[in-house]
């Protein structure tokens, strides 16, 4: 009988609960804490099966070491924000618990994707013997699997990625993000950055597009290069990479209300005096906006992300491979009642959990997923709802 502990209790949170839950054979016993508590309390109103929920504020260790300490999980599951990863993971080392996340470290007061300041946690996991999965979401985390199946089993060396991440899904709202409003914009208003010939190049934000044709009905549609943090460790492991980019869709009603907010300093990262106090007017934003936990009812479509690889084949010739999954919103919102971004984010995060708890993903240290076995969590992919594809073509 295992133990999970999940911390957050948004749109993500919800969908990670409910997978668990159906899975009670690796997860015996599951707790979920969060901020609010009576955001948990409905999410566990709402499962197959009885969890515990609690109260927390996982920016101090002081609240996260007794709930660690008292429930005993054998894993704590980071859904909450990318705020919390350093306090989560501090609590972890402490307590001699298993850790996963969906999200790189990121400071309140700056806008920086890096593995750096999880990176340095390596030897005191590995000492401790705990494991520690970072980024095991579908962007990142399916897509770094993707690459390491990729390598393992169609190609001696991947030269070129892109990874393709396309939300075709209309909520019929003027402006919502499918994903923490705060985390959203300021990931993308951040510079755009890519790797080519060994070195990082740099673009102004979303300043480059291609038009990129979707499989599974979607078409063609327009998509926005972005810097995305599954890049920083996929040009460290997977080896002879040339180029490295990220690529993701936005509605001509996303970007146009963006560009407004942006430009009136609603996307604002600090502080600002506002009748006497201090205010952050992202995060004042972010309190007008749709929660993506409600989004569920309302989009329609479906979602395609993959990773679009070139490189030279087993056979020693020139391969072009696209895997990729389809989620639909609809099909999301009957089996958890969610939207597909919360849906293949939390499906993957339930899927690494699990396999570290049998197990397979356990190794002490702290790894991004392009470093452990792909085939387990392949496997699990299509067991659990993300069935994935593979189209080949020679390169050209
Ligand atoms: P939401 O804003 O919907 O939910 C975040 C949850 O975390 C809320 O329940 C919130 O509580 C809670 N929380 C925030 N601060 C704290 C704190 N200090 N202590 C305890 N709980 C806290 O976000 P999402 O569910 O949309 O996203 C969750 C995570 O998933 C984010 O880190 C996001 O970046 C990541 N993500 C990863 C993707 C991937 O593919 N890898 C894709 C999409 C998201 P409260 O309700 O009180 O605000």
């Amino acid at each position: 009988m295992k133990k999970a502990l999940i911390i957050g209790a948004g749109g993500v949170g919800a969908v990670v609960a409910h997978k668990c839950a159906r899975v009670p054979e690796v997860f015996g016993e599951i707790m979920l804490a969060s901020r609010t508590k009576a955001r948990c309390d409905a999410v566990a109103a709402r499962l197959p099966r009885p969890v515990r929920t609690a109260w927390v504020d996982a920016d101090d260790a002081r609240e996260l070491v007794p709930l660690i300490k008292n429930f005993a999980p054998d894993i704590v599951i980071n859904v909450a924000l990318p705020y919390q990863d350093l306090h989560i993971m501090d609590a972890c080392l402490e307590c001699g618990t298993d850790y996963l996340d969906t999200a790189n470290y990121e400071s309140p007061e700056e806008a920086v994707f890096a593995y750096g300041p999880q990176w340095a946690y390596r030897e005191r996991f590995r000492e401790k013997g705990l494991t520690a999965v970072l980024g095991s979401g579908f962007d990142p985390g399916v897509t770094n699997v993707f690459c390491a199946h990729a390598l393992k089993h169609h190609f001696d060396e991947i030269r070129e990625l892109d990874i393709l991440d396309c939300n075709a899904g209309d909520h019929g709202l003027p402006f919502a993000t499918n994903f923490n409003p705060e985390i959203n914009i300021r990931e993308v208003t951040a510079r755009g950055r890519f790797w080519d010939r060994g070195e990082w190049q740099e673009t102004d934000p979303l300043s480059w597009s291609m038009t990129f044709d979707f499989p599974g009905g979607i078409g063609k549609k327009k998509c926005y290069l972005l810097y995305h943090e599954e890049l920083e460790s996929l040009v460290q492991n997977i080896k002879g990479l040339k180029r490295a980019r990220f690529w993701m869709t936005f509605s001509d009603s996303y970007l146009n209300h963006l560009k407004v907010l942006e430009n009136i300093g609603m996307t604002r990262i600090d502080a600002v005096d506002f009748e006497g106090r201090k205010i952050v007017p992202l995060r004042f934003l972010k309190s007008l906006l749709p929660d993506p936990a409600s989004l569920g009812p309302l989009t329609r479509g479906k979602t395609c992300i993959g990773c679009l690889l070139k490189g030279i084949n087993k056979e020693g010739k020139e391969q072009r491979c696209f895997i990729y999954n389809i989620c639909d919103h609809q099909e999301c919102l009957r089996e958890v009642e969610s939207q597909a971004v919360s849906y293949t984010t939390g499906v993957p995060a339930m899927i690494g959990a699990k396999l570290v708890l049998e197990g397979l993903w356990k190794k002490p240290g702290v790894w991004n997923p392009e470093e452990l076995d792909p085939d387990p969590f392949m496997r699990d992919l299509n067991k659990y709802g993300l069935p994935w594809m593979e189209r080949f073509d020679p390169a050209g």
